[in-house]
């Protein structure tokens, strides 16, 4: 057998920047059984390395996750492709739109258990038997009646910078948590009409079925989430529902929809709504910070924590080894530690 030797990254980002023609960054997600991920995740692989697709595409029994960047010229052919294919028949992409296609370097295609980790097991109930999608017009025009219940499927970091006029959000760090304690916050409202939303519409998808299959009958779910939402309210001139920030896991850490700021400094108190990492590597907690604190605190998230950023490098290395063996893995566990100063 001949061993096929992949180039390196440097050599796929020089052939990268060497393009001379168009990409373009597009996004879909579809819940839909898929009996052997791996079988797939080799034809994908196939194929679209002949149409020189780049991305990051996850594979699951109960569907993908795709991320990709396509030439513009095999941009037909590829949806052909995946459109023939019934399981995949009109997914809608989103594409990027401020974006210049060069977000890939190769094409990674790889099989999980989940698309979106829920902690339940394959066959808990149907993923794809989803509530009714909504558009924000629609979404508006529910959203006025008052007797609709408005869930925020997101963790708490992100609900507490941004969300919906009246929506429930619950204190979960993770979606998995989150499944069950709406089930139980929601205990009740069977026949009442519920809207969920969340960042992209991928994770409330899934949080519709969950609920359908618990009885609720009148499930509905923002379409596209609220990165769509924010899209069509501009476009239409429409007013906004959701008033603050939308938290985005990059750099800017959240994308602001509405001048509101609806959350508070952890240290002092005051209106703020930018999050930040505390720069003592070993604490490393995700929490809201205003500038004044920022400069104070000199961006940690204690005085203990600026206390140790001070020190030299190799002594922080060595505290950092020491705390990993002790704390648990999530970044959110030193919330309550933060809050006291
Ligand atoms: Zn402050
Ligand atoms: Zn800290």
């Amino acid at each position: 057998m001949k061993i096929q030797k992949f180039p390196d990254k440097k050599t796929l980002l020089k052939r990268l920047n060497d393009e001379t023609f168009r990409r373009i960054t597009i996004s879909f997600y579809r819940y839909v059984i898929i009996d052997d991920p791996r079988i797939l995740r080799d034809e994908f692989f196939r194929k679209w390395t002949e149409l020189n697709i780049l991305g990051r595409i996850y594979l699951a029994h109960e569907g993908i996750n795709a991320q990709m960047s396509v030439p513009e010229a095999n941009l037909e052919k590829f949806k052909d492709q995946l459109y023939s294919d019934a399981r995949f028949k009109n997914a809608p992409f989103k594409i990027a739109v401020e974006d210049n296609g060069k977000s890939f370097y190769k094409l990674t295609i790889k099989t999980r258990n989940k698309i979106v980790a829920d902690g339940l097991k394959d066959n808990a109930y149907d993923v794809t038997n989803v509530g009714t999608h909504l558009s924000a017009e629609e979404w508006n025009e529910a959203m006025k009646n008052r007797d609709t219940v408005v869930v925020d499927m997101r963790n708490f970091y992100e609900s507490e910078v941004g969300r919906f006029e009246n929506a429930i959000c619950p204190e979960a760090h993770s979606f998995r948590q989150e499944l069950p304690m709406v089930k139980e916050l929601l205990k009740g409202k069977e026949d009442e009409k519920i809207l969920l939303y969340c960042t992209g519409g991928i994770r409330c998808e899934k949080a519709s079925a969950f609920l359908k299959h618990h009885g609720f009958k009148d499930v509905n779910q923002l379409y596209g989430g609220i990165i769509e939402y924010a899209r069509q309210v501009k476009a239409k001139g429409m007013e906004s529902k959701f008033k603050g920030k939308n938290f985005v896991f990059d750099e800017r850490m959240g994308e602001r929809i509405t001048d509101d700021v609806i959350s508070h400094c952890y240290q002092c108190g005051s209106l703020s709504d930018s999050h930040y990492n505390c720069a003592n590597d070993a604490c490393h907690l995700l929490f809201i910070q205003c500038e004044s604190c920022r400069k104070q605190y000199e961006a940690c998230c204690s005085e203990e924590c600026r206390n140790i950023a001070r020190l030299p490098k190799e002594e922080r290395l060595k505290i950092q080894r020491e705390t990993a063996k002790n704390v648990p893995d999530s970044v959110f566990s030193s919330r309550k530690r933060a809050k006291k100063k």
